[in-house]
C-alpha cells in the first residue's frame, strides 16, 4: 500500500456529537447526535481546503448505539479507500462513547500502513464553542502527515493510538487519555509533535469476519466488587456465549465466588479473559493464575480482543 503525497484523504462519517445539533446553543448536553452529514462538517472548516478531500456517509448514528453491522461497514469502507494507491489516509468522523472500541477493532483488523485517524468532539455543532471543527482539522493535519501509519485518535489537541485511546471523562473538552502510555503526540499550530511511535502489530485481516454480523460471537462483560456472587457468571455461562470479561478489582484479582464460576466457565470451553477495572495501570503478571490476564487493555477492549480472536479462529 503506497501513498500519494497529493493524494486525496477520504472523510468517512459515522455521526457523533461532532455532527449533533440542540435548539439552544447553550445547551451541551441535551442536543440530538448525528444530525449533521460529513459534508456539512467539512464545509464548516474552511482550513480543510488546502487539501485534497472527499467525503463518504457511511452511517448516522448515536455511537452508544454502535452495533456490529456498522463495525464490519465501517471496517469494509475503511480497506476500500486504504487499497486505492492514490488515497492518503482516512478520517473518521464518530461518537465519543464507544471510539475507543472502534478505534482499537480497526487497528487489530486492518494495522493499516496509512493512518486512519477517528475524530470526535464533545460538543455539538451547534454548542456556543464547538469543539469539532478544530478536531477534524487536526485529524487531517495527522492523516496528512508524512508517515502516518495505524490508527489514531485526535481529539483536544491530542493524538492517541488506537490501541490505547479510551474515554476518562464525561464532560471536559480534553475528555480521552491512553492511560500509562500517554498520548502519542499532540497537534500544535497546524503541526504534529511526535512523542512516540506509530501503533504497530498485524492485521487479523477483514476476512476473518463472518460473512454476517449475527454470526459474530457472543462476549459479554461481568465485573469482581465486594459482595460478588457468582450467579449472573453461571447464569451466562449457561445461555451460549463464547466469551467472558471480567473486570476484575487491583491487579486483575477476581471475587472467589466470581471466579469459581468463570474457572468453571472455562472448563466448559467458555474463553475467559481477565482485566482490571483501575483506570491506569496494566494486570501485572503473577505467577500461575487461573484466569488469563488482557495485560493492559481495558475490559471494552479486551471483549473486542476476544472477539476477534474468535472470529480467526473460525
Ligand atoms: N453519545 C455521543 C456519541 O457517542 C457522545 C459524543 O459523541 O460525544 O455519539
Amino acid at each position: 500500500m503506497q501513498s500519494n503525497e497529493h493524494g486525496p484523504i477520504v472523510i468517512l462519517g459515522t455521526g457523533g456529537t461532532i455532527a449533533g445539533t440542540a435548539a439552544d446553543p447553550h445547551d451541551n448536553v441535551g442536543y440530538r447526535a448525528a444530525q449533521l452529514g460529513v459534508a456539512d462538517l467539512v464545509a464548516a472548516v474552511p482550513a480543510l481546503a488546502r487539501w485534497p478531500l472527499e467525503t463518504e456517509q457511511v452511517a448516522q448514528l448515536d455511537s452508544k448505539d454502535m452495533d456490529f453491522g456498522v463495525w464490519q461497514l465501517l471496517a469494509q469502507r475503511v480497506a476500500h479507500h486504504l487499497a486505492r494507491p492514490e488515497v492518503r489516509g482516512v478520517v473518521v468522523t464518530h461518537g465519543t462513547d464507544t471510539l475507543e472500541e472502534t478505534a482499537y477493532f480497526l487497528h487489530r483488523l486492518l494495522a493499516p500502513a496509512k493512518p486512519v485517524v477517528m475524530v470526535a468532539a464533545m460538543r455539538p455543532a451547534s454548542a456556543l464553542r464547538p469543539d469539532g471543527p478544530q478536531n477534524l482539522l487536526d485529524a487531517v493535519t495527522v492523516a496528512a502527515t508524512p508517515g502516518a501509519r495505524g490508527v489514531l485518535a485526535v481529539l483536544a489537541g491530542q493524538v492517541h493510538s488506537g490501541l490505547e485511546v479510551r474515554k476518562a471523562h464525561t464532560y471536559r473538552l480534553d475528555a480521552f487519555g491512553s492511560g500509562d502510555a500517554g498520548p502519542l503526540g499532540y497537534v500544535e499550530e497546524g503541526r504534529l509533535r511526535q512523542l512516540r511511535d506509530w501503533p504497530q502489530g498485524e492485521p487479523l485481516g477483514l476476512a476473518c469476519l463472518p460473512a454476517s454480523p449475527a454470526g459474530w460471537p457472543w462476549v459479554e462483560i461481568v465485573s469482581s466488587h465486594a459482595g460478588a456472587d457468582g450467579r449472573w457468571a453461571a447464569a451466562l455461562a449457561g445461555l451460549p456465549v463464547q466469551g467472558l470479561v471480567v473486570v476484575g478489582t487491583g491487579n486483575g484479582t477476581v471475587h472467589e465466588r466470581l471466579e469459581a464460576e468463570l474457572v468453571r466457565a472455562q472448563a466448559r470451553g467458555v474463553r475467559v479473559l481477565r482485566c482490571s477495572r483501575c483506570a491506569e495501570g496494566v494486570v501485572v503478571p503473577t505467577g500461575r493464575q487461573a484466569l488469563p490476564s488482557a495485560g493492559a487493555l481495558t475490559p471494552w477492549k479486551a471483549r473486542v480482543e476476544l472477539m476477534l480472536q474468535l472470529m480467526a479462529a473460525g
